[in-house]
């Protein structure tokens, strides 16, 4: 083969942008991989609303937690609150290793893998768009705005019977995602500075 190695091809980069909203709280509670869910409109920006439905991975640009809103009216039940941290101011607990003039150092960019469909699994009525962030996080970041280039298709959607095999090829997601995004025509779109605008 001669010429340099292939970057992604169209469609892609596919871009698109939107805040992190709450999802059915099911990323991390049931399959143990949390999914920042952004609204389907944002599918309209990249000009990407026939997109496939299947996963994708790319780059992310992760914005700043922007302050806590109002408690919503109806907690969801169930749910179990970050135990309380008496002795210690509630951000420092956070991220005590930052050195930033705040405990939150975003924006910054990650590698991602998502997912765009109607989530057969969970026999889901809306289309949705749910981002794995490669990355471990101190706390959650619902509101922070996320902006996405969408570098390539990993795999169409599957009706899962199990919930054992929907996590293992997750899993797979994961592992190929890493695998193409350090590839250099791949690894140059996540320091686009688009990825950090506004952010
Ligand atoms: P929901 O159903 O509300 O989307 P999830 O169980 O899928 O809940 O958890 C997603 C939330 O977890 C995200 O909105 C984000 O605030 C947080 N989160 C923490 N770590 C990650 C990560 N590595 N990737 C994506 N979201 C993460
Ligand atoms: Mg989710």
């Amino acid at each position: 083969m001669v010429g340099p190695p292939a970057g992604p091809e169209p469609p892609f980069p596919l871009r698109l942008t939107g805040p992190v909203i709450a999802g059915f709280g099911r990323g991390s509670k049931e399959l143990g991989i949390p999914t920042a869910n952004i609204p389907v409109s944002g599918l309209s920006v990249g000009g990407c609303e026939d997109v496939e439905s299947g996963v994708y991975y790319g780059w992310a640009g992760l914005g700043r937690t922007p302050p806590p809103p109002p408690p919503p009216p109806e907690e969801r039940e169930g749910e179990i609150p970050p135990p309380a941290e008496p002795d210690k101011p509630a951000a420092a607990a956070a991220a005590p290793e930052e050195e930033e003039e705040d405990s939150d150092p975003r924006p910054a960019v990650y590698p991602m893998v998502m997912s765009i469909g109607w989530n057969p699994y969970y026999k889901n009525s809306v289309r949705s768009i749910e981002v794995h962030l490669l990355h471990s996080f101190p706390a959650t970041f619902y509101g922070a705005t996320l902006r996405l280039t969408i570098l390539g298709f990993i795999r169409p959607e599957y009706d899962y019977v199990s919930k054992d095999s929907l996590i293992e090829d997750i899993r797979t997601d994961i592992d190929v995602a890493r695998r193409c995004l350090e590839r250099e025509p791949y690894g140059v779109f996540g320091k686009e500075p688009w990825l950090v605008e506004g952010l």
